[in-house]
């Protein structure tokens, strides 16, 4: 199991692996540069590079790198549309440094157009930036459909995976707060869900999930995060995608609102309550 958290890269990249370990985690995700969108840090690779030793001393997962969210891919207004693409490639050669790091990115937002609209868009800028020599795998992350967000149905992610000029490169990361809000029914229906997953989009593509609990109900597309077990989710259900068999070997990460020490409690908690068997079905004889 790979089970870690949202780190800051500030301190550098082998200070935030060393941070993982001390709280417990052998995996973790960072924003490739300020989350607002500004310019990134020139690459330090020899920091880098000593990260990618302890990563493999440690037997991390896959890092997962998130890019800034307030970008929109799908956006038509063309200076927004090229911010997005010169941050976007930008990130694409500095991950170049980064080998066997995921690229998980929001789909973006269709404005005043419609969602197909903004899909097309979006799997048009990706395309025309994906560089042809990359070995980077893209994310697109399940969203939880506030306001005119894309990605908020296994269907539209679909869509757009399969309009990706490079299919083997491009992936799903699976929000437990986002598709929860989307209307997705974790806590019932769990199976179900997973069973919809792997029908639309393939379990195949599924390469890395964020664990959170939701402020709200079933269906809000709100897309407020809660701590582990103080949310509408709660912990069982959550222990339970951990736990779930096609859903395992995926890095797991922890978005809820925590400092550090906050981080190191719920990775314990979800340890512990996967050691006793909670979130595991009883078993039918
Ligand atoms: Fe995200
Ligand atoms: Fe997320
Ligand atoms: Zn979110």
């Amino acid at each position: 199991m790979f089970l870690g958290c949202h780190l800051s890269i500030s301190k550098g990249y082998l200070a935030a692996g060393k941070e993982a370990i001390g709280l417990g985690a052998n995996v973790f995700q960072f924003f490739t540069r300020n989350p607002r969108g500004s310019k990134a840090k020139e690459l330090d690779l020899e920091d880098v590079q000593a990260l990618l030793r302890l990563a493999k001393e440690e037997g991390f997962g896959p890092l997962v790198a998130h890019a800034p969210y307030t970008l929109n891919p799908a956006s038509f207004v063309p200076r927004v549309a090229k911010i997005t693409r010169d941050l976007l490639g930008d990130d694409f050669v500095r991950l170049a440094s980064l080998p066997g790091a995921f690229y998980n990115l929001h789909p973006g937002n269709y404005l005043d157009k419609d969602p197909q609209a903004g899909m097309d868009q979006t799997m048009a800028l990706l395309n025309e930036i994906y560089p042809k020599d990359s070995k980077t795998v893209v994310l697109l992350e399940t969203m939880a459909g506030k306001g005119t967000e894309i990605g908020r149905s296994f269907e539209e992610l679909a869509y757009m995976l399969e309009r990706f000029k490079r299919p083997e490169m491009i992936g799903v990361c699976l929000d437990t707060c986002h598709i929860f809000d989307a209307g997705y029914d974790i806590v019932a229906d769990l199976d179900g869900v997973v069973k919809a997953l792997d029908k639309v989009i393939g379990l195949d593509k599924l390469k890395a999930i964020h664990l959170n609990d939701s402020l709200n109900e079933m269906g809000s597309r709100k897309d407020r995060h809660a701590k582990i077990d103080e949310g509408q989710i709660g912990l069982t259900a959550l222990v339970a995608v951990l736990a779930h068999p096609q859903l395992s070997g995926r890095p797991v990460i922890l978005e809820t609102p925590n400092e550090l020490p906050g981080y190191a409690k719920e990775i314990k908690l979800l340890k512990d309550s996967l050691a006793k068997g909670q979130g595991q079905k009883a078993k039918v004889s």
